[in-house]
C-alpha cells in the first residue's frame, strides 16, 4: 500500500523496529509481533545501518512483515555510504517485493569511514529516489534541531528543501518534551512547510537507553522525565512501568493537541507496544473522527 494519502484519512499509528543480527532472531521478532497483529499499525518502519551493512536483513524483515503479517512496511534507506547504483539496486528490490514506501535519510557519519559522495544530504537522496520510481518518501526531522545545525532557521530551511524535493511526511526524532514539538510545528507553519508530522515516542525502560538517546540527540531531557527516571533507577520493574506511563501520557497530550500521528520506537519489544496500544487506542479512534487540524 502506498501511504501517500493516509494522513488525510486518520490519525496514524506506526511502529519502528530494527533488524536483528541473525535469521533466527528475525523469526523470533516476527513471531512476537504476530501477537500484536490485532493492533494493525498503519505501517512498520525498519531501520538500516548507517553504513548500509544490514540491508539484506532489513529487506527480509520488510518482506516478512508485509507478506506474512499484511502490515505495510517502510524500509529506511541511508545515503552517505551508498552509491547511486547501490540505491537503484535496493529500490528495484523493494519494488519487486511490492514495497512502495521508504524513509530516506542521510545517515550518521561513521568516524574514519569516507562517504561515497553521491548523496551528501538526505534531500539529494530524496530527489534521486523521486526520479527513479513511484515511491512514497518519508523524511526525518528534529524538533530540537539536528545536532549539526547551527540554528533553528538553518535547520528548518534545509528541512524545507528536503520536503520540496519530494518528502510527503515527516517523522520526528525521539521526543520527550511535547512542548518542543508544538514550538517546532509552529516554526514549520511560519516557514510554510506543510506536510504531516508523526511524533516519535520511545518508551524508555532502562538507563542505558536514556544515556544513548541523550548522547545521540545532544538534547537535555526534560526535568520531569529525569526526576521520574532518577527516582526509580534501582528498580527495573518500576522503571519500566514509569517509562511506559510517561510515553502514554505524552501520547494522550499529543493526540489532544492534534498531532498527525504517533510513531513508536519499539526497540523490538512487542509487549511494550501492546501495553501502550491498550491504553491509547480509543484516543486514536476519537481523533480519527475529526479531520486533523494542522496548526
Ligand atoms: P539531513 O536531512 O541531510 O540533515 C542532516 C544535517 O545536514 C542537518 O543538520 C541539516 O540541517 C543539514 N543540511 C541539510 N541540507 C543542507 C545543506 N544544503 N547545506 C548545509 N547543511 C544541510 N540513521 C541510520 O543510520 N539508520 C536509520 O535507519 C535511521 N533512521 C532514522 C529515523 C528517524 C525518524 C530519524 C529522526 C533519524 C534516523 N536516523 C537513522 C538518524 C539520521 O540518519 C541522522 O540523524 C543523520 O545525522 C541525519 O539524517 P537526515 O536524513 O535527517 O539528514
Amino acid at each position: 500500500m502506498n501511504l501517500t494519502n493516509i494522513f488525510n484519512e486518520k490519525t496514524v499509528f506506526s511502529l519502528e523496529v530494527f533488524p536483528p543480527h541473525s535469521a533466527k532472531e528475525t523469526n523470533n521478532l516476527i513471531d512476537s509481533f504476530k501477537g500484536v497483529n490485532s493492533i494493525k499499525p498503519d505501517f512498520i518502519s525498519i531501520t538500516s545501518g548507517a553504513g548500509g551493512s544490514q540491508n539484506d536483513i532489513s529487506l527480509e524483515l520488510a518482506k516478512q512483515f508485509q507478506n506474512d503479517l499484511g502490515i505495510t512496511t517502510i524500509p529506511h534507506i541511508t545515503g552517505l555510504y551508498r552509491s547511486k547504483a547501490d540505491v537503484i539496486t535496493f529500490l528495484n528490490e523493494l519494488g519487486s517485493n511490492g514495497i512502495q514506501n521508504v524513509l530516506a535519510l542521510r545517515g550518521d557519519q561513521i568516524p574514519d569511514k569516507k562517504p561515497v559522495g553521491d548523496f551528501k544530504r538526505a534531500s539529494e537522496l530524496v530527489k534521486f529516489i523521486k526520479k527513479h520510481g513511484k515511491f512514497n518518501i518519508a523524511g526525518a526531522c528534529y524538533p530540537q534541531k539536528h545536532p549539526e545545525s547551527i540554528n533553528f532557521v538553518d535547520d528548518i530551511l534545509h528541512l524545507k528543501e528536503k520536503v520540496n524535493q519530494g518528502v510527503s511526511y515527516l517523522i520526528t526524532q525521539t521526543l520527550f518534551d511535547n512542548q518542543a514539538f508544538y514550538d517546532f510545528r509552529e516554526r514549520l507553519q511560519f516557514a510554510q512547510v506543510d506536510v504531516p508530522i508523526e511524533v516519535g515516542i520511545m518508551p524508555c525502560t532502562n538507563l542505558n537507553q536514556i544515556k544513548k538517546i541523550t548522547e545521540l540527540s545532544g538534547n537535555p531531557m526534560p526535568k520531569k522525565f529525569v526526576d521520574i527516571m532518577d527516582h526509580f533507577r534501582n528498580n527495573q520493574e518500576a522503571m519500566r512501568d514509569a517509562g511506559i506511563n510517561y510515553a502514554i501520557e505524552q501520547i494522550v497530550d499529543l493526540l489532544s493537541n492534534n498531532a498527525d500521528g504517533i510513531h513508536l520506537y519499539t526497540m523490538n519489544n512487542a509487549e511494550n507496544v501492546q501495553q501502550i496500544w491498550d491504553a491509547t487506542h480509543t484516543l486514536f479512534a476519537e481523533t480519527s473522527n475529526h479531520p486533523t487540524e494542522r496548526v
